[in-house]
């Protein structure tokens, strides 16, 4: 478990959750980020707020690192955050990115001003670009894994695959999950 890259799901479970229909991958994400930052060895810095010319100056040097497209990434923060299109989840957002006519964008609430949240939604431009699926599947969560590796730890990229992959296998076995 050393490079995220040569991390994979068994193919029936990768062609599955590809298909896993909303707001399951988002519950999914979610459930496995909550869980990676309530580990004690979690780097607390990663998951508490950073000041806001902080918070953009990280999501500047990981974007120049890891896109490769040269184009400059828009961040900003707000008082709150609206979704205009429908939304894969229904857990409460503090951030959102997407591609705009100016280029990309990710957008934070005051609790979205941490590393974590700047990395999440970075991996949402690096694979959601020319994307035909929603969010939160197998590509974003390799896209995730590779920017947890790199920029807070390998040890917190690890812990992720498996949260996110044990709560995958349990959100496929219970179809009636969550209840509506
Ligand atoms: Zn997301």
């Amino acid at each position: 478990m050393t490079d995220p890259h040569q991390w994979q799901l068994p193919p029936e479970l990768d062609e599955t959750a590809m298909g896993l229909p909303v707001p399951k991958p988002g519950l999914v994400m979610g459930i496995a980020t909550e869980r990676l930052s309530r580990k004690t060895w979690f780097p607390r810095d990663a998951s508490q707020p950073l000041s806001v010319p902080d918070w953009h100056s990280f999501c500047d040097m990981v974007w120049q690192a890891e896109a490769p497209w040269p184009c400059r990434l828009i961040t900003r923060h707000k008082p709150a955050i609206t979704m205009d299109v429908p939304s894969d989840s229904e857990i409460a957002y503090c951030g959102k990115a997407e591609w705009g006519p100016e280029g990309p964008i990710i957008e934070v609430d005051d609790d979205g001003l941490t590393r974590l949240t700047a990395l999440h939604e970075i991996a949402h431009l690096l694979v959601d670009a020319d994307r035909d699926w929603p969010g939160h599947r197998p590509p974003f969560a390799r896209s995730f894994v590779g920017l947890l590796a790199r920029w807070i730890s390998l040890e917190s990229a690890a812990d992720w695959w498996v949260e996110w992959t044990q709560a995958l296998s349990w959100a496929l076995d219970h179809p009636g999950w969550p209840p509506s």
